[in-house]
């Protein structure tokens, strides 16, 4: 079990054929989780390429995430949440957090993901739009969106599996400012299954 501390995020090496599951420990908590080929990371998860996949704002059970050259490399196993996820919203960054009246550092799901990139030998690193799980951005009939509090509880989780050898990183995203986490960030788990 990786723990991934509120605010911050971790990466870990996955191999083709391997499921991970991603818990909300305490739940109300989104994990923003990216996925990166791991002989290639200018390949990795691309939110754009996947909703054009599947036709849907996010993927079924069952149905697969791809990359940017269109390949699937994630694969959505089991969902054990109320099943509201969000694939629309970049990482939250220095500049989200500036724009929302906060003067000084502020931790962020892009300044997570380097890091953990960094920690896995890639210090240079796309920041891609992430599959955000456990967020939940309802999309209303004009085509506003809201910025609800993550509907999880303690222990909810989301299995993928990797369908080719990847980097995976999972941020505790760390947003307390928009109520997306309750404007309380807490942990996430990322349990590595057997192959
Ligand atoms: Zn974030």
């Amino acid at each position: 079990m990786i723990e991934v501390p509120a605010r911050e995020g971790r990466g870990v090496r996955v191999a083709a054929g391997q499921s991970f599951r991603v818990i909300d420990v305490d739940g109300g908590q989104v994990a923003d989780t990216f996925a990166f080929r791991a002989d290639d990371i200018s390949e990795y998860h691309s939110a754009e390429h996947t909703r054009a996949y599947v036709s849907r704002l996010f993927p079924r059970v069952g149905e697969h995430f791809v990359t940017n050259h269109r390949r699937p490399i994630l694969r959505l196993e089991e969902d054990l949440t109320p099943g509201i996820h969000d694939m629309l919203c970049a990482a939250c960054d220095p500049e989200r957090y500036t724009g929302l009246g906060v003067e000084g550092w502020h931790a962020s799901c892009q300044e997570n993901l380097q890091r953990a990139m960094a920690d896995l030998g890639h210090p240079d690193v796309e920041v891609p739009q992430p599959i955000n799980l456990f967020m939940n951005i309802p999309v209303l009939a004009d085509g506003e969106l809201g910025w609800e509090p993550a509907p999880t509880v303690a222990g909810d989780s989301v299995t993928l599996r990797a369908e080719i050898d990847c980097l995976v990183v999972v941020s505790a995203c760390p947003q307390d400012i928009v109520p997306i986490n309750g404007n309380h960030p807490t942990p996430i788990a990322i349990e590595l299954l057997d192959l």
